[in-house]
């Protein structure tokens, strides 16, 4: 099951072991194996999906569903002062594993390694925003 040389297909679906934390039909939740910080899990579809684009409404409602449950746990057991959901699409957005997964990463204050999701802000004129808005609207 799953698709050739996928390390995320074989993990989700139990053929090689991980930190699982909760499994069902539709996914698998693990512990990322180089966290960025404790308690960073990953949520990771046992269907095939490289990336957001591919992926169906009602398993990506399935997932979101599930990162609400992952969420309330980490808060209650680990006491984080903040949660940070990710999902890289394209390397560019630096995904490195290409089958779709969520990050779940709990933030701490006290944590060294507190620079996760920093950006820097870009500036685009009045028509620019006015033509991004169009191009990207449903009507
Ligand atoms: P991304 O950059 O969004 O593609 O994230 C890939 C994530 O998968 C990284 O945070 C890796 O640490 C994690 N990862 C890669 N291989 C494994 C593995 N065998 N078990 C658990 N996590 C993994
Ligand atoms: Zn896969």
């Amino acid at each position: 099951m799953g698709k050739d040389d996928c390390i995320f297909c074989k993990i989700a679906n139990g053929e090689i072991p991980s930190a699982t934390v909760y499994e069902d039909s539709i996914c698998r939740v693990i512990l990322d194996v180089n966290p960025a910080n404790k308690g960073h899990a990953l949520i990771i579809p046992k269907e095939h999906y490289d990336d957001i684009y591919s992926m169906d409404a009602d398993t990506a409602s399935k997932i979101f569903t599930i990162a609400t449950e992952v969420a309330k746990a980490q808060k209650a057991e680990l006491n984080p002062d903040g949660l940070n959901i990710i999902q890289n699409n394209g390397a560019a957005a630096g995904q490195t594993v290409f089958h779709f997964h969520m990050h779940l990463i709990p933030r701490y204050q006290s944590a060294k390694n507190n620079d996760i999701l920093m950006w820097s802000h870009e500036n685009f004129s009045d028509e620019e925003m006015a033509q991004i808005r169009d191009s990207l609207s449903q009507n």
